[in-house]
């Protein structure tokens, strides 16, 4: 066995550790050298808020390094000031251990700061791939930071970088393309979060970033074969290493090499290749071939590695076996929200055992300390709320509003439909065009989303047809209108916000449409001669059947809280620029459909969209 007790006594006041003025390296190798076993162990565990929230004291006695709202964990009351008060009261547990190390505090800011009621809410990543624009989402990235780290979190677990290649996965709307180059060139993403200069990290207006979910989460297979049952959340990516290499990694090695990302977390899902015999799915937080020797090794990824929630329990074999395998893998720190005190302890027992190595776990709290140090958190642990007013402020709306109009994808225009004119009667049609929350989707203010405008503010698209036209009637169940309207706006879509698993599970899980959005666009486009079809939705639904019915089709996407960007558009205040950043199937069984495969023939090919510049 390996000697794993330090001398723990009190560190003098001028220890190197605390002396800013001294190199990164530097300090880090002064605070190892002073740190006991269940020192290092408890800077590699992150728990859930909840599970410390009446017992804040734990933090303290188990030296916890980090602590995590998971999607939609927010503070009662849910506002800036109650964000940051909660951040630094459980902040204030962890300075009082005896080397005082400062907590990182992570949250879900995945489409703006999410869970808190009043940030700035953008659309989610696909609608983002629409734009095609890597400055935009770059700023869309710094406010996303400016508005978290003013209200507490530094750190959030995205950018989601994954490359969607089959719809029906539930987290479709959390990839901004199918085409890795497309994911690539969005990752600046991450400049904006963590910003691109030395020290940016330290500023009141920046959080460290994680790619995520290492690597093939969007690309696993689906249904029943001879070899087994296949799930796409979650599932195994089936594929030879020039596949992974060339759609599956890209993102990350751009994360790395080009945008420094402090943080990676892997997938839920397994690899099994299919050019080497006999292999089977091993799962990713298990697989130190690729985040030791691909990820740390070959890209040289020198920041942390978060596990996914839970996670590592599925891995094979007992809870030792489970942690022991996946540290041994390269994963720095456990997202282990309600058992934290269990990890500590199995950890220890590994390390002690002499199956964990002890530089392993050198070096996983190193690459802990780096970004804790980076951040500044040792000089100023406390949230600097400089920025807090920024949060939902109107400059950030109007940002989130040009996103949301650049974002929209024409599909379709016949008959002069589009724009709209301010003096049109205009019939606006479908609970869609009137719910905050399913176009947010999910991931706002709870993990699933949730229907509904009660739950923080914002526009609809109906309120922001209301702002270009005076003459708007309002039929929330399409109902046939029973008096002249020169033009049709129905709002069609996912019946309910969602996120993870398999997607819209109010609709059956599925592309189609509702039978209601059917009925809506035969009732309202067949009584009104001119029909807007707009589809909100985090993915293409199958709409073969209803687009000759329409004389325009726009795809919204999930655009957040400023609706009225999509009014934008419609009534040409600004020009159609979106394109496709998927495929769009005409038919669900055409799934998995990608631009480069044999026999392509979707409804809209990868990268359409009618413009209108
Ligand atoms: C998701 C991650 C997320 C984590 C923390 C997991 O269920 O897969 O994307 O960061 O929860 O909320």
């Amino acid at each position: 066995a390996v000697p794993v007790t330090a001398q723990a006594s009190q560190p003098d006041a001028g220890a190197a550790y605390q002396n800013a003025a001294l190199p990164v390296p530097q300090r880090i190798a002064d605070l190892i050298g002073r740190m006991t076993l269940a020192e290092k162990i408890g800077q590699m565990t992150q728990a859930e808020r909840q599970a410390v929230d009446t017992e804040p004291g734990k933090i303290t006695e188990l030296g916890l390094g980090s602590l995590l709202s998971g999607g939609g964990s927010t503070p009662t009351p849910n506002t800036p000031q109650a964000w940051a008060d909660m951040v630094d009261r459980y902040q204030s547990h962890a300075l009082k251990t005896r080397l005082r190390i400062p907590l990182l505090y992570g949250v879900d800011a995945v489409h703006g700061h999410n869970n808190l009621a009043g940030a700035t809410v953008f659309p989610h990543n696909i609608g983002l791939g629409a734009t095609r624009d890597p400055k935009l989402v770059q700023r869309i990235g710094h406010i996303t930071a400016k508005e978290t780290r003013a209200t507490g979190p530094q750190w959030t677990f995205a950018p989601c970088v994954c490359v969607v290649r089959d719809e029906r996965w539930g987290r479709s709307y959390e990839s901004f393309s199918e085409d890795p180059r497309l994911v690539t060139e969005l990752a600046t993403a991450i400049d904006g979060l963590q910003g691109t200069r030395k020290g940016d990290l330290k500023q009141p207006d920046r959080v460290l970033a994680t790619a995520k979910h290492f690597a093939g989460d969007g690309d696993t297979k689906y249904g029943s074969s001879t070899t087994g049952t296949y799930t796409l959340d979650q599932g195994v990516t089936v594929t030879d290493w020039k596949h992974f290499a060339s759609v599956d990694l890209p993102p990350y090695v751009a994360a790395v090499k080009r945008h420094n990302v402090g943080s990676v977390m892997p997938s839920y899902s397994s690899v099994q290749w299919t050019d080497r015999p006999g292999s089977a799915p091993v799962k990713m937080h298990a697989n130190g071939e690729l985040i030791n020797g691909v990820l740390k090794g070959k890209i040289g990824f020198d920041g942390f590695v978060i596990s996914d929630w839970e996670a590592i329990t599925q891995i094979p074999g007992d809870y030792a076996t489970q942690v022991r395998t996946s540290v041994n893998a390269g994963v720095d720190m456990f997202m282990e929200p309600f058992r934290a005190g269990q990890f500590i302890q199995t950890l220890t027992a590994e390390v002690r055992a002499g199956r964990v190595p002890m530089a392993r776990i050198d070096d996983a709290v190193r690459r802990i300390l780096k970004s804790k140090f980076e951040l500044g958190l040792f000089e100023k642990p406390y949230t600097d709320r400089t920025h807090i007013d920024s949060v939902g402020s109107a400059e950030h709306r109007a940002v989130a509003r040009d996103a949301v109009a650049k974002s929209q994808v024409l599909l379709k225009n016949e008959n002069k439909a589009l724009p709209l004119r301010e003096s049109q009667k205009v019939y606006v049609a479908g609970v869609n065009a009137d719910d905050l929350g399913n176009q947010a989707g999910g991931w706002t203010i709870t993990w699933q989303g949730k229907s509904g405008n009660d739950h923080f503010p914002g526009t609809t698209i109906l309120g922001g047809i209301k702002e270009h036209a005076d003459q708007v009637t309002y039929s929330a169940d399409a109902s046939a209108p029973t008096d002249g309207h020169d033009v049709g706006v129905v709002v069609i879509g996912e019946t309910k916000p969602y996120a993870e698993g398999v997607g819209d599970v109010g609709n059956g899980n599925t592309l189609n449409l509702s039978a209601a959005d059917k009925a809506a666009v035969d009732r309202v486009c067949g009584a009104i001669d001119t029909c807007v079809v707009l589809d909100v939705a985090g993915r293409p639904q199958i709409i073969t059947d209803e687009l000759p019915k329409a004389d325009a089709f726009v795809m919204s996407w999930l655009p957040g809280s400023e609706g009225a960007g999509v009014a934008d558009v419609l009534f040409g205040r600004t020009p159609f620029t979106g394109t496709l950043p998927v495929s769009w199937p005409r038919a669900e069984d055409q799934e998995p459909i990608n631009a480069g495969d044999r026999g392509y023939d979707p409804l809209f090919r990868y990268g359409f969209g009618l413009t209108t510049r």
